[in-house]
């Protein structure tokens, strides 16, 4: 099963592809994570890439369509694979059904993430992660059990993105609006579109998620 999410940032993508991850068997592709990971080791890709991030840009489409059918190679995503962040424009939106097709493969889901703009700030300017293990968190929506030590692993280290200010989201909410959000009717012409309200709580659309996953499932068994 090949999915993609999609909806603006701080909807809740990363942190649906992450419980996706720990109860199926699908491996979560976030351009955002392979790019921020370029940044830091400071690779070409990374060189290039540093600048548009922290304005709030998007990096070019030849660099992160790359950069998936890299990962796509590099195995271990046969069960399923939740694309994170990707595609963002309609030329991605092109190299992905390419890339797939190449591989034999092909989408099965878009579940778009629908949320109010006005509270997309406050996730974004909020989120923080586990340093160690990644693990997301939220000064208000999500805090660790024990304050200041992780959840999942018990590191009490934890770093937040350059980019999630507001200055910057309001760029990132920009971009989505044109040149991401036009790329929902290519695949409401397929009838690969699902919509969740992404304002429930992360329980209710993880809930509302696997519903969507689960009724393919059912009819597969047919
Ligand atoms: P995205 O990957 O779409 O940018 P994230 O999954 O990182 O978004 O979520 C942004 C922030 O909002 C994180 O701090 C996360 O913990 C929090 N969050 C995610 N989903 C919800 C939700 N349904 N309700 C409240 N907060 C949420
Ligand atoms: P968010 O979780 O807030 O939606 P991401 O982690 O997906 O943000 O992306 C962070 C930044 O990385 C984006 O603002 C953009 O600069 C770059 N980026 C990530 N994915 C893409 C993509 N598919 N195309 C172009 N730029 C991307
Ligand atoms: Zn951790």
């Amino acid at each position: 099963m090949n999915i993609i999410l999609l909806g603006p940032p701080g909807a809740g993508k990363g942190t649906q592809a992450g419980r996706l991850v720990s109860e199926r068997a699908m491996v979560q592709l976030s351009t955002g994570d392979m790019l921020r990971a370029a940044v830091k080791s400071g690779s070409p890709v990374g060189l290039r890439a540093k600048a548009v991030m922290e304005a709030g840009e998007l990096v070019s489409d030849s660099i992160v369509s790359a950069l998936i059918g890299e990962r796509l190679d590099a195995g271990g995503t046969d069960a399923g694979v939740i694309f994170d962040g990707f595609p963002r424009t309609a030329p991605q939106a092109e190299a992905l059904d390419l890339l797939l097709a190449e591989r034999g493969r092909s989408l099965d889901y878009v579940v778009e993430l629908e949320v109010d703009e006005a509270a997309l700030t406050e996730r974004v300017v909020g989120r923080f992660t586990c340093a160690r293990c990644g693990e997301g968190y939220h000064d208000v929506f999500k805090r660790p059990v024990k304050a200041g030590v992780c959840d999942v692993c018990g590191s009490t280290e934890f770093k937040r993105r350059p980019d999630d200010n507001a200055d910057t989201v309001a760029t990132r909410m920009a971009e989505y609006r044109a040149k991401t959000a036009p790329i929902l009717p290519i695949y409401e012409a397929r009838g690969l579109v699902y919509r969740v309200n992404g304002m429930a709580d992360i329980e209710e659309v993880a809930g509302a998620i696997g519903i969507i996953l689960d009724k393919g499932g059912a009819l597969d068994a047919f």
